[in-house]
C-alpha cells in the first residue's frame, strides 16, 4: 500500500522551501567551469547568508537582493513579489572589481573553498545612510552592523545561483539541520504546533521555565533555535553555549517535546525588523508560533546611552505582521523565583507580599562570572553554571584591549610605556602594538592615505581582538584618526573588554613638541596628509578615559587609566605577593 503523507506542519513562507543545491550529477561539470571564472571571496557574513538562500531558510528570497527587492525591503519590508521581507540580503563588493554584468563568478570561502556560481543580472550602487536609517533606525556608529557596513563595497550584485557546496562545519554536526531536515524530525514528532526559541545567550532557568510553559500553552513542542552563525561581538562564544543547551535539552525537557536544532544565521542586531525576520525563517524551519522578549535582538545603547530601539518594539511590529506571516508571537512573560516555595511564577500571578528572588543579566555577569563565584541552581542549572564556569573566567583573568588614540605627539606611547610597567606590576601580561612600530613590521610599507591607515589600524585590531579573546591585555597605542575605524575596533574586539582612552593634547602643543620634527615638515608642505594639519583627526565622542597631558604627568595619567581598570575589574586592586608592604622597593628584603 502506498501511504501518502500530508504533512502537518505549516508550510514554508511562499508554501515551497528554496533549494539552490544543484544536483550531484552536475557538481563536476560546474566545477570545472568555475576553474575559468573570476572569484569573489565571500566575508563571513556573507557566507551564512548564502547558507540560508541556499536551504530555504529564506524562502521566498532565492538570490541577494537586486535593486528593486532592496528597495521595496528598505521602504516596505516586502520583496517586489508582495512578501514581507524586512531585512536586506545583499552581496556588496568594491567599486572598480572585475565583476561584469552577464557573466558568471564563482562565490568562495575565507579559505578559497569554492562554494557557489552566480551569474551576474544586476549591479548597483546602495545608500549607507539611506540602509542604515531605514534598516536600523539610526546612523549611530555604536551599532555593530552600521558601523560594519561603512567597509562593505559600495555596489551590491544580484543574480541567479547555483550553490555546489555548503559552507562545512565540523562541530555539532548532528544538530546542524537545514530547514528541510528539521521539519522531517518535527514531522516525526507529530505536533502541529510548533514553538521557536531564538537565542544568542545561555540559558537560566527562566528560559527553561518560559519555554516550558509556551509548550504546554499551544500543546506543542519546542524548537530550540539557537544562533550559531554571527551574534554580537562579546557574546558567549556558540562552543560553550552549544555544551550548555545539549545539557539542558538532554537532562530537563521532555525528549518528545523538544528540537534543538543549529541556526547558522548571520544576526543584524536590528530590533524590530530583526524579530520579525526570525519568525519569517522560523517559519521556514516549521514553527507556528515565535518567542519574542524584551528588546529582542537589541544592540544594547546608542553613543548617548540610549537604546537603541524601545523595549517592546520588536514584540509589536512581529504582532502586527503575525496573521499574514503565520507565526504567533508568544510574548515572554516576566516570570520571578519564589525562595519560599521552589518555584517560579508568573509576576501578574504573585502578591505583593510574595517573596522573589531574581538575578539580572549585569549581575549574573558581574557578581557571578566575573568574580569566579557558581551561580546557584535556583537561577541556573549546575550542569550549565559549570559548562560557563569554565569558559568563563572571572575578570581579572579576562583579556582587555587599552586603545590609545590622539595626535601625534600627544603621548600616547609615553604614557603606554609608564601604564605598560604599572599593569605587569599588578600582574597581567600585556602586549604593546604601537603604530610607530607596528609600522615596521605587521604594516611595512603602508602609508598614510585614509586607505592605508585604515589597514594600518584593522591589522591592529584583529591581533588585539585574538590576544583579548585569550584573556591577553593589549595595549595599542597609534593616531587612528578616524572614528568609524575606531568603532569597528571596538566591535571586532568586543565592547566590554574595548577601553578607549583619548590622549587629548591640543594641536599646538602636540606641534611645539614635536618630537619627530615632523609637524615642521607637515607645515612646509614636505609631508601630506599629516594628521591635524592637512588630514581631520575625529576627536572620541565617548571615550571610556580622557587623559590631560598639559596640567597631568604620563605617571598620574597611567594611573587614571589604572583606576579604571580596577574599577571595572580588569586588574586585582591588590599587587600579587606585593602584601601591604607599599613602600617597600628595589625588591631587597627588610
Ligand atoms: P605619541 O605616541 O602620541 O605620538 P609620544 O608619546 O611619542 O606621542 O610623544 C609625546 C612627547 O611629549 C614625548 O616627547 C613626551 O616626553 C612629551 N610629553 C610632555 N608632557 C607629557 C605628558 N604629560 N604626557 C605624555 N607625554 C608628554
Ligand atoms: P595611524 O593611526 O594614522 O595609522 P600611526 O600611529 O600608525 O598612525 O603612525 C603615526 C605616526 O607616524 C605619527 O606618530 C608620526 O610620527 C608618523 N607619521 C608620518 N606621516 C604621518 C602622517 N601623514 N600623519 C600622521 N602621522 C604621520
Amino acid at each position: 500500500m502506498i501511504a501518502t503523507t500530508v504533512s502537518t506542519l505549516i508550510s514554508p513562507y511562499g508554501n515551497k522551501l528554496v533549494d539552490l543545491v544543484v544536483p550531484t550529477e552536475e557538481v563536476d561539470e560546474l566545477k570545472a567551469q568555475a576553474s575559468h571564472l573570476a572569484s569573489l571571496q565571500l566575508s563571513a557574513r556573507s557566507v551564512c547568508d548564502l547558507e540560508l538562500l541556499a536551504t530555504g531558510g529564506f524562502s521566498p528570497l532565492d538570490r541577494f537582493m537586486g535593486q528593486e527587492d532592496h528597495q521595496r525591503v528598505l521602504d516596505e519590508m516586502r520583496l517586489t513579489s508582495g512578501h514581507l521581507f524586512p531585512i536586506p540580503i545583499t552581496l556588496p563588493v568594491e567599486a572598480g572589481s572585475d565583476i561584469h554584468l552577464d557573466q558568471k563568478i564563482a562565490l568562495r570561502n575565507a579559505k578559497n573553498e569554492l562554494l557557489a556560481v552566480m551569474t551576474v543580472e544586476e549591479i548597483y550602487e546602495w545608500d549607507l545612510a539611506e540602509v542604515a536609517q531605514k534598516v536600523f533606525g539610526s546612523q549611530d556608529l555604536r551599532h555593530p552592523l552600521v558601523s560594519e557596513m561603512h567597509r562593505w563595497g559600495k555596489l551590491n550584485i544580484s543574480g541567479q545561483l547555483q550553490v555546489l557546496q555548503l559552507p562545512r562545519n565540523y562541530d555539532f554536526k548532528e544538530l546542524r539541520l537545514t530547514p528541510a531536515e528539521t521539519r522531517a524530525k518535527l514531522e516525526t514528532m507529530g505536533h502541529q504546533n510548533v514553538v521557536a526559541f531564538q537565542t544568542r545567550n545561555p540559558l537560566h532557568r527562566v528560559h527553561e521555565e518560559l519555554t516550558k510553559r509556551a509548550v504546554q500553552d499551544v500543546d506543542g513542542v519546542l524548537l530550540l533555535h539557537p544562533v550559531v552563525g554571527m551574534t554580537k561581538s562579546g557574546d558567549v562564544d556558540h562552543y560553550t553555549r552549544v555544551r550548555t543547551y545539549k545539557a539542558l535539552a538532554e537532562e530537563h525537557y521532555d525528549p518528545d517535546r523538544i528540537l534543538l536544532s543549529l541556526l547558522p544565521l548571520a544576526m543584524r542586531m536590528a530590533g524590530p525588523r530583526e524579530a520579525l525576520w526570525h519568525a519569517l525563517i522560523r517559519r521556514n524551519y516549521g514553527a507556528t508560533h515565535l518567542i519574542v522578549g524584551r528588546d529582542h535582538a537589541g544592540p544594547g545603547k546608542d553613543s548617548n546611552g540610549n537604546p537603541f530601539y524601545g523595549p517592546y518594539d520588536a514584540q509589536e511590529l512581529t504582532e502586527q505582521h503575525s496573521d499574514e506571516l503565520g507565526v504567533k508571537v508568544v510574548p515572554f512573560r516576566a516570570l520571578v523565583y519564589l525562595p519560599d516555595e521552589d518555584r517560579y511564577e508568573e509576576m501578574s500571578k504573585i502578591s505583593d507580599d510574595t517573596r522573589t528572588a531574581s538575578i539580572s543579566g549585569t549581575q549574573v555577569r558581574e557578581e557571578y562570572l566575573h568574580a569566579g563565584k557558581q551561580l546557584p541552581s535556583w537561577f541556573t542549572r549546575p550542569e550549565v553554571a559549570e559548562i560557563l564556569a569554565e569558559s568563563y573566567p572571572p575578570r581579572h583573568q579576562q583579556g582587555a584591549c587599552i586603545w590609545f588614540t590622539g595626535l601625534s605627539g600627544a603621548g600616547k606611547s609615553t604614557t603606554a610605556e609608564v601604564f605598560t610597567a604599572l599593569l605587569m606590576e599588578h600582574g597581567r601580561q600585556v602586549t604593546v602594538l604601537d603604530g610607530d612600530v607596528v609600522r615596521t613590521h605587521l604594516s611595512k610599507g603602508l602609508g598614510f592615505s585614509k586607505e592605508d591607515r585604515d589597514i594600518n589600524i584593522r591589522r591592529i585590531g584583529f591581533v588585539a581582538a585574538e590576544l583579548v579573546r585569550h584573556g591577553g591585555v593589549v595595549i595599542c597605542a597609534a593616531v587612528s584618526p578616524y572614528r568609524a575605524t575606531r568603532n569597528d575596533v571596538r566591535n571586532l574586539v568586543g565592547q566590554d573588554h574595548f577601553i578607549e582612552v583619548f590622549v587629548d593634547t591640543p594641536l599646538e602643543v602636540c606641534e611645539s613638541r614635536d618630537v619627530k620634527g615632523m609637524y615642521a615638515k607637515a607645515r612646509r608642505g614636505e609631508i601630506k596628509d599629516f594628521t591635524g594639519i592637512d588630514d581631520p583627526y575625529e576627536a572620541p565622542l565617548h571615550a571610556e578615559v580622557t587623559l590631560d597631558t598639559v596640567n597631568h604627568t604620563p605617571e598620574e595619567n597611567a594611573y587614571v587609566i589604572l583606576d579604571y581598570l580596577i574599577n571595572q575589574g580588569f586588574v586585582r586592586a591588590f599587587v600579587p605577593g606585593n602584601g601591604h608592604s607599599k613602600g617597600h622597593t628595589n625588591g631587597k628584603a627588610n
